[in-house]
């Protein structure tokens, strides 16, 4: 490859500070009923009481599997908070795949991968999404919710692979091979997607490239998903560096490691990962592919090949299932934590914003993609 990524610029994200009602009105107009929702809400009491056990006992009782007692009574009062703060803010949570379970199941309205939940939150009256995931995300959210407020709990939480590339990287790579089409993987910021003719997701990547009709494609940014959907289809892939941090630090080698401990282990793989390592599971998988492959299997004792979390969420709908944990933590998606995102509700920041011109030319990769008859 001649184009090597770059650290992604924001620069096509508005970021308009929560920090207080006035600095979000300066920064971008409000109408007179988003201003009222930026009015913070008082700080509920957090402490740990009889009443906070009883009103959370029904979430516990469905995570005990997977979080100790003793770290209940830190979680619960912010969990009877945030699902009391959300309902008064109108607003509905998205919880990653990769969120920790006491985000994924006791506070998120929706849970799933990134585009299933950004399209599960554009079909809701709720006006606020909360984003429990990563910036790329929010700003998919975004996309197909104009005209919510989406807040991010935490703006630092990032992504190592849509921090590869940036808008003008695409540009440089349409120069260098003229007249081919570009595909992005759904993780890449908007001002990516802007760039790029359509997206597409892990588990569509194969039939979207091969919907083009062209005998050659540029694919960008995840060099393995790329490698993995060349496997598949006779379309000439040309390839970006970038990579997933945490499924390119699986390798071959370990699985083996762990197969010789157990034969009948089921390896499940995420295919962001290394060709080796996908070459060496029992089957790959989207986050949704995988989850709906260990439901409808129900394997004695399954090892996913993805950030750990997963595991864990999976865990508690899946009893009779050991989960053996590789653990590659992301720590993108690890910032954002119940207390942030009781911040984020009382407060209403941090608001992520995209510019109207860019948005239009984003929207338009997604929707190509999701208009897309498979
Ligand atoms: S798991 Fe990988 S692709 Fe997902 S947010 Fe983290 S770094 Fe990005």
């Amino acid at each position: 490859m001649s184009v090597q990524p770059n650290v992604a610029s924001l620069a096509s994200t508005v970021v308009k500070s929560g920090a207080t009602p006035a600095l979000a009105a300066e920064t971008v107009p409000l109408t007179a009923p988003q201003a009222r929702r930026f009015e913070p809400l008082p700080m509920p009491d957090l402490t740990w009481t009889p009443e906070v056990e009883r009103a959370t006992a029904h979430l516990y009782e469905k995570v005990s599997r997977v979080i100790p007692s003793i770290e209940w009574p830190f979680f619960a009062p912010y969990i009877k908070a945030i699902n009391e703060a959300k309902k008064l803010r109108d607003a509905v949570i998205l919880g990653h795949n990769y969120m920790t379970p006491e985000i994924f199941h006791c506070v998120s309205d929706f849970v799933g991968d990134s585009l299933q939940l950004a399209k599960l939150a554009a079909k809701t009256e709720a006006k606020v999404i909360v984003q429990g995931g990563v910036h790329f995300m929010a700003e998919t959210s975004k996309l197909l919710s104009p005209d919510k407020i989406v807040l991010m709990p935490d703006m630092k939480a990032g992504c190592s692979l849509a921090s590869s590339i940036t808008g003008a990287d695409v540009r440089a790579l349409r120069e260098a091979y003229p007249g081919r089409p570009v595909v992005a993987y759904v993780n890449t910021s908007a001002d990516v997607k802007a760039e790029v003719d359509i997206c597409c997701t892990s588990s569509n990547a194969v039939a979207v490239v091969e919907s083009l009709g062209v005998p050659e494609v540029i694919f960008v940014p995840d060099q393995y998903l790329a490698r993995n959907v060349a496997a598949q289809t006779k379309v000439k892939i040309i390839a970006y560096k970038g990579a997933c941090e945490v499924h390119e630090r699986f390798t071959a080698e370990e699985l083996r490691r762990y197969r010789e401990t157990d034969p009948n282990l089921k390896i499940i793989a995420h295919p962001e990962c290394p060709r080796d390592v996908v070459l060496e599971a029992d089957f790959t998988g989207s986050t949704k592919g995988m989850i709906d492959w260990v439901k409808d299997n129900r394997p004695a004792r399954v090892m996913l090949v993805t950030e750990c979390s997963m595991a864990d969420n999976v865990a508690v709908e899946t009893p009779g299932v050991e989960f053996v944990r590789p653990c590659n933590l992301c720590p993108h998606m690890k910032r954002i934590t119940l207390p942030k995102i009781l911040d984020s509700l009382i407060h209403m920041r941090t608001e992520v914003t995209i510019d109207e011109a860019l948005a239009v030319r984003a929207r338009r990769s997604v929707e190509r993609m999701v208009n897309l008859k498979h």
